[in-house]
């Protein structure tokens, strides 16, 4: 399967002491910020409430959506939502880091799981990271304007439709039943979020956290691809 997978975790080793990494404190060294945003927790709400950490910079794996957990090392669909910040384009930079100066731009706003990421010592991380994540309920429910959107785009475009769909095409590529249901659904997404661009800009900043990653580019990771109007096994 081609892989536009983004990674779950930013840890990469299975090892809780590196034997490699000859420190014991943090020398701001930067190399954990250049394999990618950390993914937000409910310890991180007040930076998020207060806007320290604002929502444009997050994006959104969807519950269910594929998703490489870099710890297990394996594909699996997200349990729940999960918040992470935002990468540099094209890039597996964190966007808060600042490469000229090997530093975080929001270092003393940094979230949790930047702060118990120590290299030299990985075990609070590896306890930690799967556990206590935030959804997008719980930072945008008093926001009813946010929250109705969110809820409209899961209703309609849920990776469990999908995840359902993609398998009937697979098992009968001729099941145009299927196929137009799966259309359907990416069609809404690409719409809404045209029609939220054109309509209040505010709100399009904040899109891949609003509503994940567009469904047109997730959809080969269930090994389809678009070919003229519809949608192809890879
Ligand atoms: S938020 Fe700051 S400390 Fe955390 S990964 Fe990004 S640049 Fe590094």
């Amino acid at each position: 399967m081609r892989t536009m997978i983004k990674q779950r975790g930013k840890i990469s080793t299975g090892n809780k002491t590196n034997p490699q990494i000859r420190t014991s404190s943090c020398t701001r060294c930067g190399v954990c910020c250049k394999k990618g945003g950390p993914s937000i927790h409910f310890e991180d709400r007040e930076l998020i409430e207060k806007g320290n950490i604002p929502l444009k910079y997050l994006f959104t794996i969807r519950q269910h959506e594929p998703s490489f957990d870099n710890i297990k090392k394996i594909i699996e669909p997200a349990k729940t939502d999960i918040i992470k910040i935002k990468n540099k384009k094209n890039s597996h930079e964190c966007i808060f880091f600042d490469p000229d100066h090997s530093g975080c731009q929001i270092y003393p706003d940094r979230p949790v799981e930047c702060r118990k990421l120590k290299c030299w010592d990985t075990k609070d991380i590896l306890s930690f990271y799967d556990t206590t994540r935030i959804s997008r309920k719980e930072l945008i429910l008093s926001i009813d304007e946010l929250w109705s959107l969110v809820q409209n785009h899961q209703g309609q475009c849920s990776y469990q439709k999908v995840a359902a769909l993609a398998g009937q095409i697979k098992e009968n590529k001729n099941n145009h039943g299927a196929l137009q249901k799966l259309n359907n659904i990416i069609q809404f997404d690409s719409c809404l979020r045209q029609l939220i661009i054109e309509k209040n800009p505010m709100i399009s900043e904040m899109l891949e956290f609003l509503f994940g990653r567009p469904l047109i580019l997730t959809i080969s990771l269930y090994g389809l691809t678009q070919k003229q109007s519809s949608y192809v096994i890879e």
